[in-house]
């Protein structure tokens, strides 16, 4: 795999409401500006697009190279192991051998800014899509993997389009570092030109007032979900408004008790049967025997709707999801604090078919059960299960489950 170690970058933009300067880190969602002191909730239709700046000759037209950002951790389960390796990549989203193959370091040492109407440039259309980069990544992962692939999953990833700043003299020139690249003559280049695109990706800046009572929502910089403290409603931004959450808790009147968010998933699995509790047992060949009672359980997926280091994250979805949390469960915010959502559903649910590989025993029936596996996203519900705080560690006695509060402040910087 080509590519360089990205790490994270710093974008630079303005306040939309007052103007005044801001740097943002790549998951930032929410923004609150230093100096008018107004928060905005950065929304786009699909991922985020940023430019490079460039050192161009002042007149020079720029065109600007596009190059998928893959930040996350890949699991391939093949037959005898579940691999899983970290990724912190940017490849060419145009295959040309005319272009560096990678950024390299001129994302880390360069502030971007997004890629939106107001930025001039040609800007080439990129003709790899988001899942032949994840494809061509998985490929180069599991090359030397036994075969064949049973399972393949990113889990807390993060990719976004870069476009990178080049000019033509007689040559290709790099308008970062002012100087022709290594091949490409402005003839080689020219075809390439004719399939460039508008930078039609305007990035909505909401404003994070309470669409029911106005009130200011509060949330980490990159949280998911915002809460309003006013009316304990739970909002979501979806398009270019926030919508309505819904939210459940596990009550828990214990003194020192935190909430950590979950998705509770409803999902169809192709092939499983998966109503209840008991199917689950049976299906994943747990240590149990299976109560009467548990027939008439509901089953449901459950996950972080937090980031942890991968292998904790479905280490701790595959325990709670083993231990179906069926305490009573009420309506609406929970009564104490709470960690912030910066896991989406959707993500989620890549993990289900990792959960189910971990789950069922003995391996060659897990094997058979993940391949080809199809999983359908029926419903997703936040839930807040209650945890009690101990100096290292968030304890759930219920499930016996031990979260450590490093994982939980070091998976920020994931
Ligand atoms: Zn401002
Ligand atoms: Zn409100």
């Amino acid at each position: 795999m080509r590519g360089t170690i990205l790490t994270s970058f710093v974008i630079e933009h303005q306040c939309p409401r007052c103007g005044g300067p801001a740097e943002l880190e790549e998951t930032d969602r929410l923004f609150r500006c230093t100096f008018c002191r107004a928060g905005s909730y950065l929304c786009v239709p699909d991922f985020f697009r940023y430019l490079l700046p460039h050192k161009a000759p002042a007149g020079k037209e720029l065109l600007y190279f596009p190059y998928w950002r893959f930040k996350g951790m890949l699991f391939c389960c093949v037959p005898g192991q579940i691999a899983n390796k970290f990724a912190d990549v940017s490849q060419q989203a145009i295959v040309s051998h005319h272009f560096p193959f990678s950024l390299g370091f001129r994302s880390q040492t360069q502030k971007l800014h997004f890629a939106s109407g107001a930025c001039e440039g040609l800007f080439l259309e990129p003709h790899t899509a988001k899942a032949d980069m994840l494809a061509h990544l998985n490929t180069n992962f599991s090359a030397k993997l036994p075969k064949p692939i049973l399972l393949s999953a990113q889990i807390g990833e993060t990719y976004s389009l870069l476009y990178a700043p080049f000019y033509l003299e007689s040559r290709l020139m790099d308008a970062i570092l002012n100087e022709p690249t290594a091949s490409g003559t402005a003839e080689q280049i020219e075809p390439l030109l004719q399939r460039a695109q508008a930078p039609d990706w305007p990035v909505t800046f909401l404003p994070t007032l309470c669409p029911q009572c106005g009130w200011d929502l509060d949330g980490e910089k990159d949280a998911l979900a915002l809460s309003c403290p006013n009316c304990a409603t739970t909002w979501m931004a979806e398009g270019r408004q926030f919508k309505q959450l819904d939210v459940l808790h596990q009550p828990n009147p214990r003194p020192g008790v935190v909430f950590l968010p979950f998705w509770r998933i409803e999902a169809d699995v192709d092939g499983l049967i998966l109503n209840s509790y008991a199917d689950l047992v049976r299906v994943a060949n747990l240590p149990r025997v299976v109560q009467p009672e548990w027939e008439n359980l509901p089953f449901h997926f459950w996950t972080p709707a937090f980031k942890a280091q991968p292998q904790r994250f479905l280490a701790i979805a595959t325990q709670v999801t083993a231990s179906q949390p069926r305490e009573e469960i009420a309506t609406g915010q929970p009564p104490g604090p709470a960690y912030g959502v910066n896991m989406p559903a959707q993500e989620a649910l890549e993990s289900l078919g990792l959960i189910l590989a971990f789950s069922v025993k003995p391996r060659p029936r897990m094997e058979a059960i993940v391949r080809n596996l199809r999983v359908v996203l029926r419903r997703s519900i936040l839930v807040y299960l209650p945890f009690v705080e101990g100096p290292h560690e968030l304890i759930h006695s219920g499930m016996k489950l031990a979260v450590s509060k490093s994982l939980l402040s070091h998976a920020r910087n994931l």
